[in-house]
């Protein structure tokens, strides 16, 4: 990218480390920026770098929010003895999309996978036993993704949680194989998650 001036390569390089950005996307995003009133890339800057100053983990589900508790905790109305185990954020904003889970989450951040050198300490898979040693949950239902890692890490929670009683389900297998939460269709969703069976 030797025709480009020194800070607008810089500018491409980094949008270009986005996911999801090719180096194509990058180069339109970074003219469209440099083509932006001054106040607007100003706003766009401060967003970016507020949210990730002030945005971290839920003490008690570990999802992200700006507040020490996110508001699906915070919520009484919430059943707080359902705990849906889920992947990540975008797990959880999919599953409240469909406004019908009416419980409280548990988000791991990432999947066990023994290929990528993911192990159960790299998720948060020892928060979620302390918060069960601490509230007596009903049920922990396990929602993670229906992919090689997503199946490992439900059989994984399945064993650790088996000792303490507490009923554990897995969402049925409506949701195709390999398939990521997050781009299926509400129905699919419900329907995986009506469908759960214990294990
Ligand atoms: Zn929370």
């Amino acid at each position: 990218m030797e025709y480009y001036s020194k800070q607008i390569s810089r500018l491409i390089a980094e949008l270009s480390s986005l996911p999801g950005i090719g180096a194509k996307s990058a180069q339109r995003l970074a003219f469209h920026i440099l083509n932006m009133p001054k106040d607007d890339v100003n706003m766009l800057a401060n967003v970016l770098v507020e949210a990730r100053n002030n945005v971290h983990y839920c003490k008690e589900c570990f999802t992200l929010t700006d507040a020490e508790i996110c508001p699906i905790c915070g919520n009484p109305k919430r059943n707080h003895k359902l705990i849906m185990v889920v992947e990540d954020t975008r797990d959880l904003a999919a599953y409240e999309k469909t406004g019908k889970y009416d419980g409280v989450y548990h988000v791991l951040h990432g999947a066990i996978s023994p290929m990528q050198g993911v192990g159960p300490s790299d998720i948060r898979l020892k928060e979620l036993m302390q918060r069960l040693q601490k509230e007596d949950a009903d049920e922990v239902i396990i929602a993670t993704n229906s992919s090689l890692e997503g199946e490992t890490t439900a059989m994984y929670i399945s064993k650790l949680l088996k000792p303490t009683g507490i009923k554990v389900t897995r969402i049925a297998s409506g949701v195709p194989v390999g398939g990521d939460l997050e781009y299926i269709d509400e129905v699919t969703l419900l329907r995986a998650l009506d469908g759960r069976t214990e294990l």
